[in-house]
Formats: structure tokens, sequence, C-alpha cells
């Protein structure tokens, strides 16, 4: 089953500088068009399910504007085992 993730950018910092939207493996980042910053730019979102938590994005972020987070597959199994069991 793959890992599910997701993102959370601190829009303050970002800079548009677009190093992980060309980064990112699975392609799922982009420069939003319709909100801008305090600071002027068009800060980086996420679109669609398709994060697979690589932290690529994070790691290349001169900004450290990327917060990553990973689904618990534990957690995820042990419910499953679970709800198989009742
Ligand atoms: S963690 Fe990986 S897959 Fe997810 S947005 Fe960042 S670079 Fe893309
Ligand atoms: S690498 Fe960081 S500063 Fe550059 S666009 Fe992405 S989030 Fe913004």
């Amino acid at each position: 089953m793959p890992v599910k993730g997701w993102i959370e950018v601190d829009e303050v910092y970002c800079k548009a500088c677009e190093l992980c939207v060309n980064a990112c493996p699975a392609e799922v980042l982009e420069i939003s068009k319709d909100r801008l910053n305090p600071t002027g730019y068009h800060p980086v979102q996420l679109v669609g399910n398709g994060c697979t938590s690589c932290m690529i994005c994070a790691i290349i972020c001169p900004e450290a504007a990327i917060t990553v987070f990973r689904e618990n597959v534990l957690s995820r199994e042990k419910k499953a085992e679970t709800e198989v069991n009742h």
C-alpha cells in the first residue's frame, strides 16, 4: 500500500522560487495563481493526492517553508485489522 503524505507550506516564507515544484517526483506542487503572501509572492501549494512524503521538497527549500506529514501506516493497518476481527 503506498504511503500517503501531504505537506504544509508556511506561505509567509515562500519566495516562489519553484525549486520544490521542479524537484517533486510526484509533480503535486504548483505556484498558486490567486494568492499573494505578505511579501508579494505567489506561494506554493499542494495539488492532488499523490504526495508520498519523500521529503525532497522540504530538503531543497532554501526558506525551510515546507513541513512534510505522513499518514501513520501502522495505525491504519491496525485499524483495518480491528475492523476485520469485529
Ligand atoms: S514530500 Fe515529496 S511527493 Fe510530497 S510534495 Fe514534497 S517532493 Fe512532492
Ligand atoms: S522551494 Fe520553498 S521558497 Fe521555493 S517555491 Fe518551494 S516552498 Fe517556496
